[in-house]
């Protein structure tokens, strides 16, 4: 197996992985969506709401707030010791909105939920959450807790993770004329005439759509597209509540757990049936 990092920045990387299958790729993929989990506002006590929104939309909205993640320090919990439904402070922590317009209308941005922990605050303060008309005010207590995104997408730590196959393009030179017409159907300049020759410039680029062979004069096309079965290009951004590498590390952990105790009931089922 090689991988090979192509982009990197806080929050997102693009990565190739050479040779792995179709099925560990996307066992990667539905572990990060919705697997690996994150904090997010669960529940809210409204103490006032005098906004136009009700309180379940007002809800909703604090809800898809993303919020920054600090997995160390929090349990989920239904792993938590305390098995306490209100929780405790292992396993939630409680942001604050106490927001009143006046003089004029007021915008309510995620800046304004004042967090207990200042390591679980939102991503980004400029997000908005509903705007008050003079006098109106909002009052409420919201409690984040860590989930994960096969219960609600609000606990998704990505805004997108996908991956592709690696393209594998092929011009046969023998029987290449250079006419250049796959060049020019080609939305995403993969390929470049140069001389007589068509030559691929950006290989990663393609798409696998084979516009390029359809479009070509020689019968069969002198140009060939596949996607290599064994070669995947990764996608991972994260929604900015812990950086991407620690995602996919979670996800490798998680996939690892899973195994393991896999491993353990069919040993321990072994045990039972010897006995028998
Ligand atoms: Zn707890």
């Amino acid at each position: 197996m090689n991988v090979q990092i192509l982009e990197r920045n806080e929050d997102s990387m693009l990565f190739v992985v050479d040779g792995i299958t179709a099925s560990l790729a996307n066992t990667l993929r539905r572990i990060i969506l919705s697997e690996v989990p994150c904090m997010a506002i669960d529940d809210i006590m409204i103490i006032e709401n005098d906004s136009v929104l009700h309180d379940e939309i007002l809800g909703l909205r604090l809800g898809l707030i993303p919020l920054k993640t600090d997995l160390d320090s929090y349990n989920l919990p239904e792993e938590c010791s305390c098995q306490s439904e209100l929780g405790c402070p292992l396993c939630r922590t409680v942001l604050i909105l106490d927001v009143e317009a006046r003089g004029g209308e007021r915008v309510v941005y995620s800046k304004d939920l004042l967090p207990e922990n200042p390591d679980v605050a939102p991503v980004s303060g400029e997000i908005p959450i509903v705007k008050l008309a003079p006098g109106q005010r909002i009052r409420l207590e919201a409690y984040a807790r860590l989930g994960r995104g096969r219960e609600h997408a609000k606990w998704q730590p990505v805004s997108s993770c996908i991956y592709r196959h690696v393209p594998e393009i092929k011009v046969d030179a023998g029987r290449c004329d250079a006419c250049g017409e796959c060049v020019e159907i080609c939305s995403r300049n993969v390929l470049e005439r140069s001389g007589d020759k068509i030559e691929v410039k950006n290989m990663l680029e393609c798409t696998i759509c084979r516009d390029c062979m359809r479009v070509c004069p020689q019968e069969p096309a002198a140009i060939s597209v596949d996607g290599n079965e064994n070669s995947f290009i990764f996608y991972v951004e994260s929604t900015g509540v812990m950086p991407v590498e620690r995602i996919i590390e979670e996800a490798f952990k998680i996939y690892d757990k899973k195994y393991s105790e896999f491993l353990d009931q069919l040993l321990v089922s072994l045990n039972v049936s010897e006995k028998d």
